[in-house]
């Protein structure tokens, strides 16, 4: 198979609006770097006209341009993990389709692929999102850095360089879910970090729901610690200890002072705050078991509706 230098790999759910202000920064920025390149689109299940544009942009760039259309939406994470099991370059770069990972930074990233780095990760010194997700995302940076043995310090920015071998054995993992700057920093010998800068989303909005960043970050920390397991078993053996100790003061109390009723709200308050611990307790445990169930199952990760790519002439 013919090798390139660099592949880029762009996730697009309904991006319509955005898609040729992207084209028209993107193709130039890389033209500009004279390599051998190509860009791996994957729709992931756009209802708009994603598809259609993607589509357009591959018969205007066939020799670069590939596109990879799921039948269904499979979250952004796994429409990245599909586009690496289509790149061919040698060394692998991801990035938003909404702009907010400027093209012109990649040279960047390719700077310090060339200086040897194996992962390239990045810093978005200015920041473009509400104050939500600003704030939401220090914290889980935080919580991470604590919980795991990751030490990045923007999870959440995907404009990432990483070369062939983490690729590789990023493709042999059969992770559903995942996420994949943690992921291939486990394999990455020789990281480094960068910082790049950040824009407001082109067009559109964001397609992380509340619902949607919650799960994410769950595949995150069950994907990649068991520290909450521990933590909850130290709640658990606390919380024994000190009813225990309760006890023995409540019977201790019931001989000395005989039957009493005073204090059962305390009681009350008591039993809610435990119970709301093993709800908790049982919820997280389940966050663990239901991805165990999704992935003993051994479907296929993604179905692919079709493959547009120019049919390689230098195969070997
Ligand atoms: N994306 C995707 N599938 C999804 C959600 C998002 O492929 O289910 C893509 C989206 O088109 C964009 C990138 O992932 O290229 C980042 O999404 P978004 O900008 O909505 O996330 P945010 O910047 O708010 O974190
Ligand atoms: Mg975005």
């Amino acid at each position: 198979m013919k090798r390139l230098q660099l592949s880029i790999v762009i996730p697009v759910y309904n991006e319509e609006e955005g898609l040729n202000a992207l084209f028209s920064r993107l193709y130039p920025s890389i033209d500009k770097l004279g390599m051998s390149y190509e860009i791996v689109f994957v729709n992931d299940g756009s209802h708009d006209r994603s598809g259609a544009i993607l589509t357009q942009q591959f018969h205007m760039r066939p020799d670069v341009t590939r596109v990879l259309l799921f039948n269904g939406n499979y979250g952004q994470h796994m429409a990245i993990i599909a586009g690496f099991e289509h790149t061919r370059g040698e060394w692998i770069i991801t990035l938003d389709a909404d702009l907010q990972n400027p093209p012109e930074e990649i040279s960047k990233v390719v700077e310090k692929l060339a200086a040897g780095h194996d992962y390239v990760g990045t810093v978005r010194i200015h920041r473009q999102d509400t104050w939500f997700r600003r704030h939401a995302s220090r914290m889980m940076n935080r919580l991470r850095e604590h919980i795991t043995h990751i030490q990045i310090t923007d999870q959440g920015c995907m404009l990432r360089g990483y070369s062939r071998h983490i690729i590789d054995t990023i493709n042999q993992c059969r992770e559903i879910n995942t996420f994949i700057p943690a992921l291939a920093y486990t394999f990455a010998q020789k990281p480094v970090e960068i910082n790049v800068d950040h824009e407001e989303r082109f067009a559109g909005e964001s397609k992380y729901s509340i619902y949607s960043l919650i799960r994410l970050n769950f595949d995150l920390i069950t994907g990649f610690s068991l520290v909450p397991l521990q933590w909850l078993s130290g709640i658990g053996i606390t919380l024994s200890i000190g009813s225990g100790i309760l006890f023995l003061m409540l019977i201790t109390r019931r001989f000395l002072l005989g039957a009493e009723v005073e204090g059962v709200f305390t009681l009350f308050a008591l039993i809610f705050c435990m119970l709301g611990v093993i709800l908790f307790g049982i919820g997280l445990l389940g966050e663990y078991i239901g991805r165990i169930h999704q992935q003993v199952r051994e479907r296929p990760r993604y179905l692919v509706q079709g493959l547009l790519e120019e049919h390689d002439t230098h195969t070997a």
